[in-house]
């Protein structure tokens, strides 16, 4: 079994690192990726916790926005960690996310909900990639909703009033960058549109050229109808087609595994990487 997006708490998932891949290897997965949000801070103590059959492809999720302003999740797997200019790349986003949630916090408070960045940081692991999740979080502890889930159908999804988004490389930009650290980039939930306005047929050639090498189809965030057609553009843009559970512990109701990418997909995908660079015990 092969799950090729997974959080930890790392940026917004609930599970360590090491109880991630704990649970892997007790679940019998053969391959996990770890793509926490514009991170690899997970990649570390995932490796020390590694052992048994388990392999781990490291990777983030790399937040992008389109010049018209669609949010992008970018999956980079594989790539070079020391690669300094990608490096940049995330710090720079990361950064970005800590005036982006002030101002999500000044707007629910105009709004007359109460919360502070204090509350959001109270709730945050340590050095965890800052997300609208945490402070979906804090707005549970503030007593406002009851849960991440209400958070954000409530106050905190991407066609809300109270939503801002971030500083972020465009999809492109992304996908090159991964490509010059060695890895490969997979187009992460592309058609998942109850999260807001996304991509569409056309915008995938200009990826292609970019370098991007697969695509998110099986994800439950993909009705049938748009799994084939993602199906479809994969096949007339020879991209890879993977499936994953987009895992977040306890923080999202999805569970490891429950959407897999077959062994010969992630071979083709491996191979396209620069070097051979999947962990094994
Ligand atoms: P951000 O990166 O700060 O824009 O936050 C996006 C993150 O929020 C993504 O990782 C999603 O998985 C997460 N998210 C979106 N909707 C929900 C939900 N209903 N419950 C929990 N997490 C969610
Ligand atoms: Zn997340
Ligand atoms: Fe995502
Ligand atoms: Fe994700």
């Amino acid at each position: 079994m092969i799950d090729l997006h997974t959080h930890t708490n790392c940026s917004d998932g609930t599970d360590s690192p090491a109880q991630l891949v704990n649970k892997a290897i007790n679940e019998g997965f053969s391959l996990i990726a770890l793509t926490d949000h514009d991170t690899t801070s997970g990649w570390e103590p995932a490796k020390v916790a590694l052992r048994a059959n388990l392999s781990l492809a490291l990777g983030a999720e790399i937040s992008c926005l389109t010049t018209d302003g669609i949010s992008v999740h970018m999956l980079g797997l594989l790539f070079d960690g020391a690669h300094t200019e990608m490096q940049i790349m995330l710090e720079n986003t990361r950064d970005g996310r800590i005036p982006r949630a002030l101002k999500i916090i000044e707007l629910l408070n105009a709004g007359g909900f109460k919360i502070s960045m204090d509350d959001v940081e109270s709730v945050k692991p340590e050095g965890a990639t800052l997300g609208r999740p945490h402070i979906a979080d804090a707005l549970v502890k503030n007593g406002v909703v009851s849960s991440r889930d209400e958070a954000f159908a409530e106050l905190l999804h991407n066609n809300s009033p109270y939503y801002v988004s971030h500083l972020a490389p465009t999809p492109e930009d992304a996908i090159s960058m991964i490509r010059k650290a060695g890895g490969v980039a997979v187009i992460a939930h592309p058609f998942a549109s109850l999260r807001g306005n996304v991509l569409s047929v056309a915008d995938f050639m200009p990826l292609k050229k970019a370098g991007l090498n697969g695509i998110e189809v099986n994800h439950r965030d993909h009705n049938n109808d748009e799994r084939i057609a993602l199906a479809k553009i994969a096949d007339e843009l020879d991209l890879v087609i993977t499936g994953a559970s987009d895992y977040h512990g306890t923080g999202k109701l999805n569970s490891l595994g429950e959407n897999l990418t077959s062994q010969a997909q992630w071979e083709r995908l491996e191979s396209e990487a620069d070097q051979r660079r999947v962990i094994t015990a």
